[in-house]
């Protein structure tokens, strides 16, 4: 599969120190593409997993004549060098088509992204490469990631949040990746707001002041009049996200009984969110969860992903794993 015989030792070398991973999926010696399509960057890797990724790229997100061209020229590159790939993996900005059985599976449907409406992500990269594909939306992929290799290991019920450009949630519910009539769409869920403490009406087109329209990455910017990252420590826009936050995930605990809460995303880059959001969990809970993790270990019930930036493009490969052999889902 692997011409140099430099990179076929490697390799092999890094497959039998990930063996668990890497045989549990398919057995020793395959690569993997994995896309993760984000609303900004698209990041493309090839490897099997963490400490095995042999190649990896990022560009804008673009239009889908530019964006998507440049993936498949990255992959067909890749394939040059390293042979060819058992699978792709495509986590992506939504709404999406994740149901296999309709006619519209793999699409990128309604987003308000300009040029992206019913892009057909997947065909796109089919008619360029015959080999099996796997499809999820961003946070369903970010989420197995974790799940395969980070925070969410062992666990069959979770969530994983983003909290960045737009606000956007997935995970496991019994040890199935989350889907149903579309996929969960967490970030529009709508929060208690007094608009006399905040008179802010929230950035969402849809809702105003749903969890993304209060917490977004924008949403920040556009309450506080300049970047999230950008704002002091002590800066009182911190209690106000973390409250909300805080509202959003009580509201996923309450529903979904996650085992664990990942927080994800740009905004979330702020170590000193974490411990404001824990806080406010347990207070907003009043302890009606009798968990010992929400009452005594929230700090390792709430917590950033360990595979960090990385989670998204991971989880695509991920995907790319189990479209050749199924674990989960
Ligand atoms: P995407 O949503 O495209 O995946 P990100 O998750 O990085 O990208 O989200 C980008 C948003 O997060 C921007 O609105 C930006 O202002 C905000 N952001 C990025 N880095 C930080 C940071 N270190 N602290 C606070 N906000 C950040
Ligand atoms: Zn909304």
């Amino acid at each position: 599969m692997i011409s140099d015989p430099h990179k076929a030792e490697q390799s092999e070398q890094l497959s039998r120190k990930f063996l668990p991973n890497v045989q549990r999926f398919t057995g020793l010696g395959s690569l993997y593409g994995g896309i993760e399509a984000g609303g900004t960057k698209f990041i493309c890797a090839v490897g099997s997993g963490p400490d095995h990724l042999l190649a990896e790229t990022r560009f804008p997100t673009a239009t889908p004549e530019v964006a998507i061209p440049q993936t498949i020229e990255f992959f067909r590159q890749q394939q040059a060098v390293h042979g060819p790939l058992a699978a792709l993996g495509v986590a992506a900005f939504g709404p999406v088509d994740p149901n296999p059985a309709s006619p519209t599976f793999g699409y990128i449907t309604s987003t308000p992204k300009a040029g992206w409406i019913n892009t057909d992500m997947l065909g796109r990269l089919r008619q360029a490469f015959d080999i099996p594909m796997g499809f999820d939306t961003d946070v369903n992929g970010a989420a197995l990631g974790e799940w395969t290799w980070g925070a969410a290991q062992g666990l069959d019920t979770f969530v994983y949040l983003t909290i960045g450009t737009g606000v956007g949630g997935g995970g496991m519910v019994g040890g199935r990746p989350m889907h149903g009539l579309i996929h969960p769409e967490m970030g529009h869920m709508r929060l208690p707001r007094d608009p006399q403490a905040d008179p802010f009406p929230g950035a969402c087109p849809y809702h105003g002041d749903c969890l993304e329209g209060l917490t977004s990455g924008p949403a920040m910017e556009k309450r506080w009049g300049q970047p999230a990252e950008t704002l002091p420590l002590d800066h009182p826009a911190w209690e106000l996200e973390a409250h909300y936050i805080a509202l959003g995930l009580v509201n996923l605990i309450v529903a979904i009984s996650p085992q664990r809460v990942i927080l994800g995303g740009g905004v979330m880059q702020q170590p000193h969110l974490f411990p404001m959001v824990r806080s406010r969990v347990q207070t907003l809970l009043n302890g009606y969860v009798q968990s010992p993790q929400i009452l005594e270990h929230i700090e390792s019930y709430i917590v950033p992903p360990a595979l960090g930036g990385r989670a998204g493009v991971l989880g695509a490969i991920a995907l790319a794993m189990q479209a050749v052999s199924p674990q989960a889902g």
